[in-house]
């Protein structure tokens, strides 16, 4: 079988610790042999990062710009610790934070679901995106506790003067909070659950709570509905439906819901929510996550972080058996997409016989520890990192040669 060759560039973002090392047994052993990837290689294992004082990390994300897909393995976002361990000049940004505010993109989670892994909501057939919308709310709050008896206004001053509203009179102590959102992030947003939902063909749900606030959270709504009647055309073309719901109905009848679906979430609703629907869907290593910015740059990657445990005994010698499935399917997914935007159907086909491979591997009882305790029927071993590897290899193989 000679080579598939992607015809653009593919951007490579390498990473830190255990995934590390499993993003390299996965290139070389179920990517190199069958795929010339024409890669675009930006090193951010956290040594580099502050090498170039963090400038591969921007570097990375307009590559991803100009070349509109980027794979991307976990890295470490610098704590004290790690400033000691790795000898850093300064616990740098989160990676995943810079490159998200240069592609203004909006990150969406989906599980990985094999029929021997059964979801903690029975009705759960399909899996469920989850979009949060990462800007403002109460993560850029501005609060303070209040000694009564005292007068809260919230003032704005613009070109039309200064406008004024009593939030409360407090008689005794209390606690305010001040929070905003901007029309651009919320509209970019908007774009992005779009284009995500028009990519994937899954219907789009966005719920917020506008009876309650009817400004806020009615500016969300309406700016929400004006980019889907600007996308009409093309949701329509795709056969994507959108359904705007209060947010406590849309918890409701995700609860019964088949999934198949996007729910689109603000940015306190995406960070609860995310959480419950990733435990409902069983381990962090079965949850990918793609970063999708308004004009449709996709970057791909897994939602678990470094895996710093596994590292450590990976360190000492002994064989650890980490979940590679997320990271497998970040390259699937960017694989597909570059496939897809240049018209290498044989890209496409590859992505699609590779996750294949890794699911039948589950599904036939071969997995990795995290899954042995959710699987039904329980296995009776588990097998280690480069033997899980290794099956999906040989998985893919008797694919590629048939
Ligand atoms: P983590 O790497 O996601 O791992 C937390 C625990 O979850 C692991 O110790 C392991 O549990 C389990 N786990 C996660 N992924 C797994 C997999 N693929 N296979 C098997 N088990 C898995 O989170 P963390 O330990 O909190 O963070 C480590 C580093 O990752 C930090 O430096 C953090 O900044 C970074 N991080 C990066 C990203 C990113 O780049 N996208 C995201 C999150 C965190 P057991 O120990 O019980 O086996
Ligand atoms: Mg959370």
């Amino acid at each position: 079988m000679s080579k598939i060759v992607l015809k653009n560039v593919l951007v490579e973002i390498d990473g830190d610790e255990m995934t590390r090392v499993i993003w390299q047994m996965i290139k070389e052993k179920l990517l190199f042999p069958y795929i010339d990837l024409n890669l675009e290689y930006y090193d951010l294992h956290v040594k580099n990062r502050d090498n170039t004082d963090d400038q591969v990390t921007t570097d990375c994300a307009n590559a991803i710009i100009k070349h509109g897909v980027g794979v991307k393995c976990a890295t470490i976002t610098p704590d004290a610790d790690r400033v000691k361990e790795y000898s850093l000049k300064k616990a740098w940004r989160s990676p995943n934070g810079t490159i998200r505010a240069i592609l203004d993109g909006t990150v969406f989670r989906t599980p990985v679901m094999v029929n021997n892994i059964p979801p903690a909501v029975l009705s759960w057939k399909k899996p469920i995106t989850i979009a949060r919308h990462a800007f403002g709310d109460i993560y850029k709050a501005t609060e303070s506790l209040v000694k009564g008896p005292a007068k809260v206004e919230l003032t704005i001053t613009d070109a039309n003067g200064v406008h004024s509203h009593v939030i409360n009179e407090f008689k005794g102590d209390g606690i305010v909070l001040g929070m905003f959102n901007t029309d651009k992030s919320i509209r970019s947003y908007a774009k992005a659950c779009i284009k995500y939902a028009i990519s994937e063909k899954i219907e789009l749900w966005f719920g917020a709570k506008d009876t309650i606030a009817k400004v806020y959270d009615g500016r969300f709504r309406d700016i929400f509905m004006e980019e889907v009647e600007e996308a009409r055309a093309e949701l329509d073309a795709a056969g994507v439906n959108f359904r705007y719901l209060l947010i406590d109905d849309a918890v409701a009848q995700i609860m019964k819901h088949p999934g198949g679906v996007l729910w689109a979430c603000k940015n306190y609703d995406g960070d609860v929510f995310s959480d419950m629907v990733a435990a409902g869907f069983g381990s962090l290593g079965m949850m990918t996550s793609v970063l999708v910015s308004p004009d449709g740059k996709f970057e791909y990657e897994a939602a678990h972080g470094t895996v710093r445990r596994h590292y450590m005994e990976h360190l000492k010698g002994n064989a650890t058996s980490t979940n590679s499935v997320a990271s497998i399917f970040a390259w699937t997914g960017a694989i597909r997409k570059r496939g897809e935007l240049d018209g290498v159907k044989d890209a496409v086909d590859f992505a699609n016989k590779l996750e294949a491979s890794v699911i039948e591997c589950i599904e036939s009882g071969i997995m990795t520890k995290d899954l042995v305790f959710l699987a039904q029927p329980k296995p009776e071993k588990h097998v280690n990192t480069a033997e899980f590897l290794g099956a999906v290899a040989g998985k893919l193989a008797e694919k590629l040669n048939n």
